[in-house]
């Protein structure tokens, strides 16, 4: 079973108590709040070096206290004008797959794997994924998720400790973190299509969130996978 004891544990660093299992709406805010202000001064990385300081990097979005927490990749231009996750188009495309499958009434986490704006295309490199991956285990020990959804190849390497294929991962359950994990692309994805491919893309997207909701119902028939091995 996992705990947080296996990962790396960065709490000291930012002079903050470790959380504990039983945290309460108000502490775990103010946990992520020193989290979100860490992050904003972070240079761990390159992307941290090049970052705009008059820009303010959003860290999540949505319920500390969530029982599903979605994780995509990194904040792009309109995350960085407006301060909030899922600003633009792709923010449109996630809400329309909530809401298609019946998951809009839950209570949900989002955040990224990286928490700077990538560069080169929105490519992020394995050194930087590593980099801030502790950032983003740093909030699954906060949300203590039950139930995570891996949004797209660079959430999925993030979370899993290795480079994957999303459309190789669809449709399985990856026991991590304590809690039941999968993967689906990106909803940026089908902000990048024509609109006859878009429909057909999401048709196909929009099973990976019926699934979903057939996990948090209890209907999963598949198999768990073994976990990542980064830990
Ligand atoms: S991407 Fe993450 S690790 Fe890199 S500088 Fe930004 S906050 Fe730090």
């Amino acid at each position: 079973m996992w705990t947080r004891k296996q990962i790396v544990n960065p709490w000291t660093e930012l002079g903050i108590v470790e959380p504990s299992d039983s945290m309460e709406r108000g502490e775990r805010l103010r946990v992520l709040d020193v989290l979100a202000n860490y992050i904003n001064t972070c240079t761990k990385c390159y992307l941290g070096t090049i970052r705009d300081p008059e820009k303010i990097l959003p860290l999540y979005m949505g319920n500390p206290e969530a029982k599903i927490m979605l994780v995509g990749k990194a904040p792009a231009y309109h995350e960085l004008r407006t301060g909030k996750l899922f600003a633009g188009k792709s923010g449109d495309e996630l809400a329309w797959f909530l809401n298609m499958a019946g998951l809009a009434e839950y209570g949900i986490y989002i955040c990224n794997a990286c928490c700077c704006r990538a560069i080169n295309d929105g490519q992020l490199k394995t050194k930087q994924i590593k980099s801030c991956r502790a950032h983003l285990l740093m909030q699954i020990d906060v949300v203590q998720p039950d139930f995570i959804v891996a949004m797209g190849d660079a959430a999925a390497h993030a979370l899993l400790g290795k480079k994957m294929r999303v459309g190789e991962e669809r449709g399985k359950v990856f026991e991590k973190y304590g809690a039941k994990l999968i993967v689906t692309y990106h909803p940026a994805l089908y902000t990048r299509s024509t609109v006859e491919v878009e429909e057909r893309n999401k048709e196909e997207g929009l099973k990976d969130w019926v699934f979903l909701k057939e996990l948090i119902d209890g209907k999963d028939n598949s198999d768990a996978e073994p976990a990542g091995t980064a830990d």
